[in-house]
């Protein structure tokens, strides 16, 4: 359920009549009360209605998926490779802690669609596709009806742009961009290093713009309201609002919608407020940071506030680690996790994070677990240098980062750990959902 927050992409769940059911997506007619159609595409037929490109580019616009890359530079790159384009709406959403994408695929799927036909015609797309996990049923069926509504309004009539729904393999790593690319022309759903980037060469050789569900949910209202209205919230390097996952000790999970910068303890007032007194929160989800609480409440909720921390928003991920838990059992169980999505192409990432959750889950053992081999810490901390920066995508980094991360925050436990004697929660039942992995990657 979304929670209280400056709505802007949320607002059309507030103003339209609540919905039989809370799942229920918000219709096309609706939609287009608020917003009107976009631009059909720039070489196939009149001029764009606005100069989108640069309009996003003046709004400062970023990525909302991880990588936070300045959205009007993407467009601008994908617009100078050679031939017409290709859309990628990215709604893999591998991150197992984010619920946001699926959030605005479920309930607001023509808000999605229209950013992603305004990034079409700026681009001078003629296709857009829009990839989701096949395990998000009903993410899936809402895009499915909206495309089949707005098949229904244009009464046979042939679109300027085809619109396609696939639903891709539930991996982590087939969210990435070259991944994605690769499955779509048929291969697996795994990364590739070697150039071209998908933005010169990527579905049937097109060039190729992927971009991720929230971040095309902003250029939708950007084109509607224009970037000054973008840059009225948020701060000046990073203006806008953010869709946040928020989950762990908290009394009410919740996806909420904040302006940029929001302090971390406001965020946590929006979901209910901390149950107890979580020892820290792993910020940006399981590709983030471990932060002691104490810490971060008043950090701001930004790329530059979250730097002297040493985190990142990343994909827009607060947990809170519950009270009594043991943060160096629940790292070793998403190192498992890390280890076992790994997409098995480069050594250090195949052998080395095998390597890593192993070593991890012997220093993490319950109290009655037999003890870690004599120089464990030491030995964990050299095989994540070797591994870090060593994979074909960020896969392996985001591994290294977190265990670093547990190392440093939860010090204390972790030589009581070495010593025999790990803390009660190492015991207990898991306080993180770390999901199954699937084997397909076709
Ligand atoms: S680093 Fe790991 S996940 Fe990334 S391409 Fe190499 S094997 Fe695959």
């Amino acid at each position: 359920m979304p929670g209280a927050g400056p709505a802007r992409l949320l607002a059309e769940l507030r103003a339209v009549p609540a919905p039989a059911s809370s799942q229920e997506a918000v219709s096309f007619a609706e939609h287009r009360r608020r917003y009107p159609a976009p631009p059909g595409p720039r070489r196939n037929g009149d001029a764009p209605q606005i100069d989108l490109i640069d309009l996003i580019g003046r709004s400062g616009l970023s990525g909302r998926g991880g990588a936070a890359f300045p959205t009007g530079r993407k467009l601008d790159a994908v617009v100078h490779g050679r031939g017409p384009a290709v859309v990628i709406v990215n709604g893999a959403e591998g991150e197992p802690a984010s619920g946001k994408d699926r959030l605005l695929l479920r309930r607001l799927p023509h808000l999605v669609i229209d950013g992603a036909l305004l990034a079409a015609a700026a681009v001078g797309a003629e296709r857009v596709v829009i990839c989701i996990d096949r395990t998000s049923t009903a993410a899936l069926a809402s895009v499915r009806r909206a495309v089949a509504e707005r098949a229904a309004a244009a009464a046979g009539a042939e679109p300027a742009v085809a619109i396609d729904v696939a639903a891709t393999p539930p991996r982590y790593v087939a969210g990435e961009s070259s991944a994605l690319v690769q499955w779509l022309n048929n291969g697996p759903a795994k990364p590739t290093a070697a150039p071209p980037a998908p933005r010169q060469r990527g579905v049937a050789g097109r060039p190729t713009l992927v971009q991720n569900v929230e971040t095309l949910a902003h250029l939708a209202q950007i084109a509607r309201f224009g970037s000054e209205w973008f840059r009225q919230t948020g701060t000046p390097g990073e203006p806008g609002t953010t869709l946040l996952t928020v989950s762990g000790a908290v009394a009410r999970p919740a996806v909420i919608e904040t302006a940029i910068g929001t302090p971390i303890e406001h965020i946590l007032a929006s979901a209910g407020g901390l149950l107890g007194e979580p020892p820290a929160l792993l910020i940006g989800g399981f590709f983030g940071t471990w932060v002691p609480t104490a810490a971060a409440r008043h950090a701001p909720f930004s790329r530059a506030g979250l730097a002297p921390l040493g985190a990142q928003p990343g994909s827009g991920v607060v947990i809170a680690l519950p009270e009594g838990a043991c943060g160096l059992a629940e790292t070793a169980r998403i190192m498992a996790w890390f280890a076992a999505e790994s997409a098995g192409q480069c050594g250090p990432c195949r052998y080395g994070l095998a390597d890593l959750a192993a070593g991890a889950a012997s220093l993490a053992r319950p109290h009655d677990g037999p003890a870690a081999p004599s120089g464990q810490v030491a030995r964990l901390r050299r095989w994540a240098d070797q591994i870090d920066g060593r994979g074909a995508c960020h896969h392996p980094d985001g591994a290294v980062n977190l265990l670093r991360s547990a190392m440093r925050v939860f010090a204390d436990d972790l030589a009581h750990h070495e010593q025999g004697w790990p803390c009660r929660g190492a015991s207990a039942p898991p306080a993180l959902h770390v999901p199954a992995v699937h084997s397909a990657w076709r």
